[in-house]
């Protein structure tokens, strides 16, 4: 029997039953499918850095016949989880040196980034937070946000402020409004992002309501994080449809590259494609960051270069995200490159196009 028709549609819709019956250890999990030996060893081992965690939803989106499902890869731990890199840290990105206030981390000129709540429906596996993400002491509280509204407002150098988590949907939809209207009221902010995975792992969290809320403050620039097509089911996309008209935002997607996951220009290019015929712009594809525990994910460069080489120029560029790496120690997000300018000389650039055909332009 369909996971799903195990429970009543009211139930199954509702997104506060679907948190309130999240799968959180692996007694539970294998009342739903079943898991491997060497899955099962792994399970408590990782439990103890990174808790587990699944709504039922996204767990239905599994393939049970298939050990490879890159559903399963997602939220199941491997025993690679356990093995840490030299090069890997707690805190690849400087977060926490470059947080001035608790919870806001300062570390661009024009912009800064709110963490503000602790819970996600899905603990990813490669989750870049995850030393604080799962963990309730990690959570901002009231005073703290008050700081943090202090600190934007008087730093007019800050133009956007990104919510961010966790995931900040987690919170209330009275919560949200109030942190929007905060936000709103300090002139200097430009825009408002919100960055959040919900729309994958959970779409039912996207009301009428929250719609409603989000759309009082438009524009808002909401980044999703699908990683893969099979993520982006009927429901996601009737819920990201909702976004758009009713919450008014601006819909924009970063995906992670994941070894054996999506890191093939087949995955990509149809993720791309159903991103964008969904009113997603596909805005970024992150290159893994080095976070305790992550070598299991991570692709190496060349290959992720070689396949935005195959998709550039053979894909609509609206289709075609940026590959960028989040630089080790908060050195902060770059452009990979591609290599498209092969030399120059005196007069000339001589470049390749994306067929590998050379092509010269006058300097002057
Ligand atoms: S939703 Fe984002 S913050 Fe939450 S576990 Fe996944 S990657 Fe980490």
């Amino acid at each position: 029997m369909n996971l799903k028709d195990r429970f009543s549609p009211s139930d199954w819709e509702n997104w506060k039953w679907q948190i309130q019956s999240r799968i959180r250890n692996a007694k539970e999990l294998q009342d739903c499918i079943s898991l491997t030996p060497s899955e099962l060893e792994t399970f408590q081992n990782t439990n103890r850095f990174f808790e587990f965690g699944t709504t039922l939803y996204y767990l239905s989106l599994i393939n049970p016949d298939d050990p490879n499902c890159p559903i399963r890869k997602q939220i199941i731990p491997s025993p690679e989880e356990l093995e840490k890199r030299p090069y890997e840290t707690i805190d690849p990105l400087g977060e926490e040196a470059h947080m001035p206030v608790r919870g806001v981390t300062h570390r661009y000129p024009d912009r800064a980034l709110w963490y503000l709540s602790h819970m996600c429906a899905v603990f990813c596996r490669f989750c870049t937070r995850k030393r604080k993400v799962g963990k309730s002491g990690s959570t901002p509280g009231s005073e703290d946000w008050e700081e943090a509204i202090h600190y934007f407002r008087t730093h007019p150098e800050i133009k956007e402020v990104i919510l961010s988590g966790g995931d900040p949907l987690s919170l209330s939809d009275g919560k949200i409004e109030y942190l929007l209207g905060a936000l709103r009221s300090i002139s200097s902010i430009n825009h408002i992002r919100i960055h959040s995975r919900y729309p994958v792992t959970l779409p039912y969290r996207i009301t009428e309501d929250l719609g409603d809320v989000l759309g009082k403050f438009s524009p808002i620039y909401f980044v999703t994080h699908f990683n893969h097509p099979m993520e982006l089911t009927q429901v996601a996309k009737e819920r990201l449809n909702l976004l758009r008209e009713r919450g008014k935002v601006i819909l924009l997607n970063q995906s992670v590259l994941l070894k054996g996951i999506n890191d093939s220009p087949e995955v990509l290019s149809e993720l791309n494609y159903a991103l964008t015929s969904s009113g997603v712009k596909p805005y970024y594809l992150h290159q893994c960051d080095e976070v305790f525990g992550s070598s299991g994910f991570r692709v190496p460069i060349q290959k992720g270069i070689e396949i935005m080489k195959s998709l550039r120029g053979y894909m609509s560029g609206i289709t075609v995200p940026s590959y960028v790496i989040d630089l080790n120690g908060g050195g902060g997000k770059i452009p990979l490159p591609t290599d498209y300018l092969e030399k120059t000389d005196a007069e000339h650039y001589y470049f390749q196009n994306y067929q590998g055909r050379s092509f010269s332009v006058p300097k002057e």
